[in-house]
């Protein structure tokens, strides 16, 4: 295994804006990796084997082997050198590189809790034409992940098996799935949605996965970096950074392969389920009821089948990931 060392001296280290920067350069021979630069488009691609990371210069996105997935920072260009945030090369692109590099302890892989979103009077959100609506489809999503993951041998819990709301209240419902997933000691935690825009973006589509935004980072959607309080402050969630990398990038990895869905990135944002889920943990939006064509296809129960396939199929994957990291750090 390589050595990535985590001493700021040694890997060529800037402070900009504030932010600690890691040279890219330094970085990539750390990983063993060739940098292959395009100054006139400000583009960077890192290419080993295995790899490929397509990298540009002022932006938050990238593309990991072809799979869009967003930085917490921008990435920087200096006098013709690149940088990236020390919190994205820890966070991001280090747990899919050397899964289980700098963590303590390795979770293990048995028991998941699978969250259906809304349901009883919260309907989330509806298509109206086509008298479709989320609680419905991510519950009915929900119900295949189980058959599916029991299959592969997990022990798999539902937070809801029926058309119910879990408290009084929207806070408290949403605490309560992640309770739920922490009372069963669950391994990783699963929240199934589909997602809605308003009329003028009805042709927006796709599929995206949030895990948790890092601690001291902004979530994707905050391009205004209102969220400053949540930033500072360390949730439960975040000691699952590093694990919460690796399962969301296999889910949507092979969600956007078996969907032929957009790909709309592995995105950040303090969701309440992500907050308090004491587990690894994401959130998938699996398409869009508000474009009527992706609505036709969630409502096609073969569609919802490959869903809930697909995301099986990325756990099966996660499960390998771990149970060699276990190896590794000698955990049976
Ligand atoms: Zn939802």
């Amino acid at each position: 295994m390589l050595p990535l060392s985590t001493k700021a001296a040694s890997v060529g280290q800037i402070q900009l804006a504030g932010i600690e920067y890691w040279s890219i350069d330094q970085l990539a021979a750390r990983f063993g990796m060739k940098v292959i630069s395009e100054k006139s488009e400000r583009t960077l691609t890192l290419k080993s084997a295995w790899t490929t990371i397509d990298l540009e210069a002022d932006s938050r996105e990238c593309l990991y082997n072809g799979v869009r997935l967003f930085f917490g920072d921008a990435v920087r260009e200096l006098k013709g050198s690149y940088y990236i945030s020390r919190l994205d090369a820890e966070k991001r692109l280090t747990p899919l590189l050397l899964p289980g590099k700098g963590v303590s302890v390795v979770p293990q892989l048995r028991t998941i809790v699978v969250d259906a979103g809304h349901g009883g009077r919260d309907p989330g959100k509806e298509n109206k034409r086509l008298k479709v609506n989320e609680k419905e489809m991510a519950l009915d999503t929900a119900r295949r992940l189980k058959r599916v993951l029991e299959l592969q041998g997990y022990r798999v819990i539902l937070t809801r098996d029926a058309d119910q709301h879990l408290d009084k209240t929207k806070v408290g419902d949403l605490r309560r799935r992640a309770e739920i997933a922490n009372e069963e000691k669950a391994d990783l935690f699963i929240s199934l949605h589909y997602n809605a825009v308003g009329a003028r973006a009805q042709k927006v589509s796709g599929v995206e996965v949030y895990t948790l935004t890092p601690q001291s980072q902004f979530s994707t959607a905050d391009p205004q970096q209102k969220d400053q309080k949540g930033a500072a402050v360390m949730l439960i969630g975040n000691a699952n950074d590093h694990w919460n990398t690796v399962i969301g990038y296999q889910v949507q990895r092979r969600m956007i392969k078996a969907m032929g869905a957009t790909d709309r990135g592995v995105k950040h944002a303090r969701w309440a389920v992500l907050r308090f889920a004491e587990c690894p943990a994401i959130l998938i939006e699996s398409g869009f009821l508000s474009n009527d064509s992706e609505a036709r296809k969630i409502m096609q129960p073969g569609y919802r089948q490959k869903i809930a396939e697909a995301i099986g199929d990325a756990v099966q994957t996660y499960g390998n990931i771990v149970a060699g990291a276990r190896k590794r750090h000698n955990q049976p």
